[in-house]
């Protein structure tokens, strides 16, 4: 094996009571009750995972298979990731800033949201731990890159959703032939549920019981805006929370590449976003407090819909030590949020990316975030997936004949400086 496609020793370890676990599926510390996480042989890695052989990589996310957790044997080949991340002038201009990035994962393939790269890492995993069904509890985004990924593998899937999903999430799920059961109650409620399931069968859950490889497939969010911005970090980050895992991974990215030297160490402040309607982490952090609250959602970005968040006691804290905050939005301040980034950068993101739109532009008007600092606004989702939330924002417009007269009076009429309409007849006449 080249060293470009070596992988780093890992295993399973509690950060709280410092047991180790190897690597199995297992996502909590039978001593401490808290989530288990994958630790890395960092010295191992000082040869392994280097710029060059990571610019000698695909340009995807297996380009970071150096600091992944991807078993032997397993050659990963779905391009999955390496978004682009957009300077956003406009958007910074609307907004209050002249140095504004969107990381876009509205465009992730193959699924078209950040969950892609999530999946794509537990599924590693799925065969080497015997697996042939795998599954997951989901807010929507999850079950379509589930559904997705393990028809290509050739694994069943078998994937849990709250029952008021949004249409196109549900449609996204079943056209890849996965088998879908919709639970009547909330995300919460299906969790617990998928628990017993993965207990139960043998089944591989990527948000249960393969939770800890699942997450470390976030950190290439991380990665990838770091190598992006020339192999620097960037000031601030504004992220969308739900379990409040990416954010964290983040984090752990930007750490790791201080730690190997690959950037310089620099302190970036992380700011969270949810939706008010749930906002478990959010209050946490303005109350200065890791004890979460747990809520019933009631919100138009589902995506983000988790009450009892796993990782939001490390989010809290995570946001209160850089120096972040985080904040919450309505959800008309949502449907504006997408518009905004829509009319200024030609994205079309989903209500998550409207949550997190809408509270970079509080967060820079607040003052906390300054209009010179490196800010990176990160877009986790597509907008073709909640058109449902928007339609009626918009009115189409009625049928205009195929002449020119009609064509101009129609324009005239979009732009507010529309004549008196001429008789019906007179037009009709003039043929
Ligand atoms: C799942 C999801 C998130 C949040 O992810 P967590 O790691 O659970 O905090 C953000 N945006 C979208 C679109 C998602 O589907």
């Amino acid at each position: 094996m080249s060293s470009a496609s070596a992988c780093t020793p890992y295993e399973l370890y509690s950060k709280e009571s410092g047991k180790s676990y190897g690597n199995q599926p297992l996502s909590i510390c039978d001593e401490s009750f808290t989530p288990l996480e994958v630790r890395y042989d960092l010295e191992a890695a000082r040869s392994i995972f280097t710029r060059k052989n990571i610019e000698a990589g695909p340009a995807n996310i297996w380009r970071y298979r150096g600091l992944l957790p991807i078993p032997e044997g397993f050659e990963p080949d779905l391009p999955v990731g390496f978004t682009p991340l957009v300077k956003a002038k406009n958007l910074g201009r609307r907004l209050g800033s002249n140095n504004l990035y969107v990381k876009n994962d509205a465009v992730c393939f193959p699924t078209l949201s950040f969950k892609d790269r999530v999946v794509a890492v537990a599924l590693a995993n799925a065969r080497a731990f015997g697996f042939e069904t795998v599954g997951c509890s989901s807010t929507g985004n999850l079950a379509n890159a589930v559904a997705a990924q393990s028809a290509r593998l050739g694994l069943k899937a078998c994937i849990l959703v709250p029952a008021d999903l949004e249409p196109a999430k549900i449609l996204n799920t079943l056209v890849y032939g996965a088998r879908l059961v919709r639970i009547d109650g909330n995300y919460d409620h299906v969790n617990r549920l998928c628990s017993l399931i993965a207990d139960q069968y043998n089944w591989g859950f990527v948000n249960v019981n393969l939770r800890p490889y699942y997450s470390e497939g976030s950190k290439t969010v991380g990665y990838e805006i770091a190598e992006q911005l020339g192999w620097k970090l960037p000031d601030n980050v504004v992220c969308p929370m739900a379990g409040g895992s990416l954010i964290r991974k983040i984090k752990k990215a930007f750490d790791e590449l201080i730690y190997l030297g690959l950037v310089e160490a620099k302190h970036v402040r992380f700011f969270g976003a949810q939706a008010t309607g749930c906002s478990p982490i959010s209050q946490a952090v303005k109350g200065n407090t890791d004890v979460i609250t747990p809520q019933k959602p009631d919100t138009i970005a589902r995506s983000l819909a988790i009450g009892n968040p796993a990782d939001g006691p490390y989010a809290s804290r995570l946001i209160r030590e850089t120096g972040g905050w985080a904040e919450d939005v309505s959800d008309v301040e949502i449907v504006s949020g997408i518009q905004e980034l829509a009319e200024a950068e030609g994205i079309f993101t989903e209500t998550a990316g409207g949550v997190t739109t809408a509270v970079t532009a509080r967060l820079i008007a607040q003052g906390r975030i300054s209009p010179d600092e490196l800010t990176v606004s990160v877009i986790t989702g597509n907008g073709l997936k909640t058109t449902d939330c928007i339609n009626d924002r918009f009115t189409v417009g009625r049928a205009v004949r195929p002449r020119l007269a009609d064509f101009e009076d129609y324009i005239n009429e979009l732009d507010g400086n529309s004549a008196p309409a001429e008789p019906e007849l007179a037009i009709a006449g003039g043929n």
